[in-house]
């Protein structure tokens, strides 16, 4: 979502002006887009504001100047406290004000101390972002939905994104409309908790994410949806048959379980349970026998014991993720979670952390190799490392690589998988893909 809400930013500052460069020690202004997420993530702000500094006051002495500004979750939950730490910073605003950038940049400019803007604005920003501009690749963003009401214990997403917003439906094709007019076939529904979407529809009723990703798929030249992140407990019948009856909604669903421990999951306010959980991925698999999951997993949560990690383990073993994300548990300041009394040494966070990655490790390089002999289409989007490699994604996410020509770049391309490794597949051109091959049924 901040790689979507970056390029939103870029929209409203070429208004102004601005056109983005990769190196900041040339920029007028340089922004740090933050998560808030974990203590490493939050940490990272200030050690590169400190990088920051240097150019800037380099740039100073040139006679030049630098607006230095930080946005995205970090400022929202540390405000002052950054122009505090870092008085060099100019700007400071939370993800819900990207909208009143002009007029933040025109202050700063004037430059009458630094401005600070960590409100929630009652009329949501996407009512005032202009339409994004040039889709950057064939593969697109696009956010449904932000911010979150759930309060899982050790989670900053209700106090950094605010509560639970879904934009309208006719918004959010208009939008994908535009995407794929500049040039995506590929779509990512985000939000963090796109599946309890509930946005107005054009019968002035709220529409589930079910019912969006069919309109969405009505639209011509759009060949892939996705959706990310979803919270288990609100994956509905209406979800479930789309996975079933919309060829293009891809087989692969990332599917947080954090736990698998009944105990831990309580304590973390889930709202399911392992065996819940269970039960969805078989209802899911139903419905789309060639889905395949991945998850989130925290480990080291307050009060986990080795036989609530165990139980972890056994879940990953009965689900069979093709891929995860996972972390030691991170306190996170103002969750309940950070003030539980009884917290995991770090050592032990450490040593589960380790095996839990070792097991889900193996499973993905078992599903990579499974992969071998199997015709995928592959979206090659980007330029290999070597001269006449591409690289794209598979339906399951997968980077795989492939000799092809130049012209097939930004290419839907059936590949056949020659091999299977750790982190990627290769594969050699079988043929052009049209849409009915958008399925990644196996050959
Ligand atoms: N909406 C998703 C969560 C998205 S946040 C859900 O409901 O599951 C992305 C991931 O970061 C989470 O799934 C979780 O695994 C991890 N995470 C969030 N807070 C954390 C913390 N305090 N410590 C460690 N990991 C955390």
């Amino acid at each position: 979502m901040n790689v979507y809400d970056s390029a939103r930013m870029v929209d409203v500052l070429v208004s102004l002006g601005f056109v983005s460069t990769e190196r900041p020690d040339d920029a007028d202004m340089v922004i740090l887009n933050t998560c808030h997420i974990r203590e490493k993530a939050a940490e990272k702000v200030y050690s590169e504001l400190g990088r920051l500094r240097l150019l800037k006051e380099a740039k100073v002495r040139a006679g030049g100047r630098m607006i230095l500004a930080v946005a995205g979750c970090v400022a929202q939950a540390e405000g002052a406290e950054i122009l505090e730490r870092a008085p060099h910073v100019d700007m400071v605003f939370g993800p819900q004000t990207y909208h009143r950038l002009p007029e933040m940049v025109a202050r700063a400019s004037r430059a009458a101390g630094a401005v600070l803007d960590t409100d929630f604005p009652a009329d949501p920003k996407f009512d005032h972002l202009p339409a994004p501009g040039r889709a950057e690749a064939r593969a697109a963003f696009l956010t449904v939905q932000e911010g979150c009401d759930k309060f899982c214990t050790f989670c900053v997403v209700p106090y950094t994104r605010g509560a639970e917003y879904s934009r309208p439906v006719d918004a959010v094709v208009a939008e994908a409309e535009h995407l794929t007019g500049a040039g995506a076939c590929e779509i990512t529904l985000l939000g963090q908790n796109v599946n309890c979407y509930h946005g107005e529809g054009p019968d002035g009723r709220e529409w589930g994410l079910g019912a969006l990703i069919r309109r969405l798929a009505e639209i011509e030249g759009l060949e892939r949806i996705r959706y990310t992140t979803s919270y288990p407990a609100d994956v509905d019948d209406e979800l479930i048959a789309a996975h079933a009856e919309v060829p293009k909604l891809m087989p692969f669903l990332h599917l947080p379980v954090q736990s698998g421990s009944d105990r831990v999951l309580a304590a973390m306010n889930r709202r399911h349970g392992a065996g819940d959980y269970r039960r969805l991925t078989e209802k899911l698999r139903n419905a789309r026998p060639d889905l395949a999951l991945s998850s989130d997993f925290i480990v080291g949560f307050p009060g986990e014991t080795d036989d609530d990690f165990r139980a972890t383990l056994r879940l990953v073993e009965d689900v069979g993720f093709i891929q995860a994300y996972s972390f030691k548990y991170s306190p996170r300041p103002g969750t309940p979670a950070a003030a539980m009394p009884d917290q995991v040494e770090d050592a032990v966070k450490g040593e589960r952390l380790a095996e839990l990655q070792d097991l889900l490790n193996r499973q993905q390089l078992a599903f990579n190799e499974a992969c071998v002999g199997r015709v995928m289409p592959v979206l090659l989007d980007r330029r290999g490392r070597r001269p006449g490699q591409m690289v794209g994604r598979s339906p399951y996410m997968q980077p795989v690589h492939t000799e092809a020509s130049e012209e097939s770049l930004g290419a839907l391309v059936a590949l056949r998988i020659a091999a299977g490794y750790a982190n990627s597949l290769s594969g050699d051109v079988v043929d052009r893909a049209g849409p009915a091959m958008n399925a990644g049924n196996p050959a």
